[in-house]
């Protein structure tokens, strides 16, 4: 999943970048307001934290901006304490949470996840599809009821096509969404992955959880929620 962090106090936006990063996250970081809104139009964007008191462009002002030209990833806003009409003014401008600095990084963690899920259209915490379980808070992967061992990137690819269970996901977007850096998404180490990925979940070959669309990509083609 790929967050951007917008934030102008540098030490907060380090703490930010580092706990999302450490757990497993794809984190673009923009200074100001400017770049922010820049990045949110182009970047491939799950979900964003936006800092509200920004230079160059005050967030109120990129959040608005955003939604007006239709980009719809939800959108967590951090508020100042006790500036409780920030809060008011940033839900009614297309912001779908906020947090009131200074917040706890596990908090911002289980907000992001919330909300990229709701986005998704799962309601429930554990994303499960046929008998696979993923349990995005702990990172966990199960396949009726036993635990499978996933790698940091093998466990991103899972929760991505996951999260989109039903929809075809190109080659570039699944890469975009799973590594941090363009060089890594050129080579077929995505392909190796998804073979490795597929054996784990399904080594006698029963189940095929993940297909592959040719020309197309890929999809989790397990009915949500479906046991
Ligand atoms: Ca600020």
């Amino acid at each position: 999943m790929r967050v951007l962090v917008i934030e102008d106090e540098a030490p907060l936006r380090q703490q930010l970048v580092d706990a999302l990063r450490s757990a497993g996250w794809v984190v673009d970081e923009a200074p100001d307001g400017e770049e922010g809104l820049w990045m949110g139009e182009e970047y491939p964007v799950d979900v964003v934290v936006l800092d509200l008191g920004l230079p160059k462009l005050r967030g109120l002002e990129v959040l608005r901006r955003w939604r007006s030209a239709g980009r719809a990833f939800p959108v967590l806003i951090l508020t100042a304490r006790g500036r409780w009409q920030e809060k008011v003014e940033g839900l009614e401008a297309g912001a779908d949470d906020y947090l009131v600095k200074p917040f706890h990084m596990e908090e911002v963690q289980a907000r992001l996840r919330a909300l990229v899920r709701r986005a998704a259209g799962w309601s429930d915490a554990v994303l499960a599809g046929g008998p696979i379980r993923l349990h995005p808070a702990s990172q966990q992967v199960t396949v009726e009821g036993e635990e499978v061992a996933l790698t940091a990137y093998e466990y991103r690819l899972l929760e991505y096509l996951m999260t989109r269970a039903g929809e075809v996901i190109s080659k570039s977007e699944l890469s975009e969404h799973v590594y941090e850096e363009e060089m890594e998404r050129d080579s077929n180490v995505l392909e190796v992955l998804l073979g490795r990925l597929r054996r784990k979940l399904d080594p006698d070959r029963s189940l095929n959880p993940i297909e592959t669309l040719r020309g197309r990509g890929y999809r989790f083609r397990l009915e949500r929620g479906v046991g």
